[in-house]
């Protein structure tokens, strides 16, 4: 498959804004996408365009049926260097999503090197601060044109990408947590386990409930017992128990993060005692009482590390520690957002610079 780049006119090409606290996070695109279509059992004619809007008729399939999928990751710009962070397992993952949501896998070496492509014609619309980034959406949706459950027979892949600021304006503070024990996010054996567009709508209600009591995020619990802390918002979750650090397992309803497991290898590095293991909210709420647990924090591509202030459980806050950012979670924020410029040493091979240029 050949690589097909049209560049956008002089005239047309976009005001890149301001790379400041306005920036916000996915609200901007850039002038260029990638873009390829699935017919007939194949990807065909990939492209570099301009962004444009997309004409799809009403009964396309991913309006009903809801066969869709995503990704998150984000490109870094210092000193003019641009580099990735393990980009190979975000495409994996996509590829594992299409699997489970029965839709094509796709050549990941192929779409790693057009992203890389895209990522340097729109070198100018990364931001080189500290905590800002090129925000990288790649997406599939079911694009046939039916009303039947049933796989469809045509796909659409792209890639848009965005300036990003930090996740939280308010900057690298603790966030309030609602425990969710009425909704849940996902059982095993549902799609939990994939970045499948569905999961984000399943979880609105829930955070919405959150907000009445104050939290922006949601705790969500195990969907069969409610016994068992799974993940928060859309971040996997880690609580500090002195001594040992713990995220639950990989169960089959927890989104498998690239952050989770950069952080387990990251802190396994450093000797610390790291479980991957059942975590009851029980044991949890116990700990943060007892003083046992003294931090927690979720971890995904957007936010990075987002320190836990309080947990509201049943109608009960639960305060943990002194409520501020605690000591691992500031050192991981540090490290991880120093790697991914290039600016640590890549003991764990982490990191990609992009070296191919227009
Ligand atoms: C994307 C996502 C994560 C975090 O994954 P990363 O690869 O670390 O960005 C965690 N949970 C859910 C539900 C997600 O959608």
């Amino acid at each position: 498959m050949d690589l097909k780049i049209t560049k956008v006119s002089k005239e047309k090409k976009k005001v890149i804004p301001v790379f400041d606290a306005n920036l916000g996070f996915g609200r901007i695109f850039s002038d260029h996408m990638f873009i390829m279509e699935h017919v007939d059992g194949e990807w065909i004619n990939p492209r570099i365009e301009p962004y444009h809007d997309i004409a799809l008729s009403p009964s396309a399939m991913v309006f009903h049926y809801g066969q869709g999928i995503f990704e998150g990751m984000k490109a870094y710009k210092r000193d003019g260097e641009l580099y990735l962070f393990r980009p190979q397992k975000n495409l994996e993952r996509m590829n594992n999503s299409a699997n489970r949501l029965v839709m094509p896998n796709f050549d990941k070496e192929f779409v790693l090197d057009a992203i890389k492509k895209l990522v340097c014609l729109e070198s100018e619309w990364i931001p080189d601060t500290k905590g800002y980034a090129l925000y990288i959406r790649p997406t599939m949706i079911a694009t046939e044109t039916c009303l039947g459950v049933r796989p469809s027979n045509r796909y659409l892949f792209y890639v848009i990408v965005g300036p990003v600021g930090p996740y939280y304006s308010k900057g690298f503070n603790p966030v309030d947590i609602f425990v969710s024990d009425q909704y849940v996010r996902a059982v095993r054996g549902g799609v939990g386990e994939a970045k499948a567009m569905g999961n984000y709508a399943a979880s609105l209600l829930a955070q919405k409930e959150g907000q009445k009591h104050g939290c922006s995020q949601v705790l969500w619990l195990d969907g069969v017992e409610r016994k068992y802390v799974e993940e928060v918002g859309a971040m996997n979750i880690f609580a500090y128990f002195k001594e040992e650090l713990v995220t639950p397992m990989l169960s089959g309803s927890i989104l498998p993060g690239i952050t989770r497991d950069s952080v387990i290898k990251i802190t396994k590095e450093w000797g610390m005692k790291v479980s991957e293991r059942l975590l009851p909210i029980d044991e949890l709420i116990n700990g943060i009482s007892s003083g046992k647990v003294t931090e927690v924090f979720g971890v995904g591509t957007a936010a990075v590390i987002s320190p836990v202030g309080k947990l509201v459980y049943k109608g009960e806050n639960y305060q943990i520690a002194d409520g501020k950012t605690g000591q691992l979670s500031k050192k991981l924020f540090d490290y991880i957002t120093s790697l991914q410029i290039g600016l640590q040493k890549d003991t764990l091979g982490f990191v990609e610079k992009i070296d191919f240029r227009f």
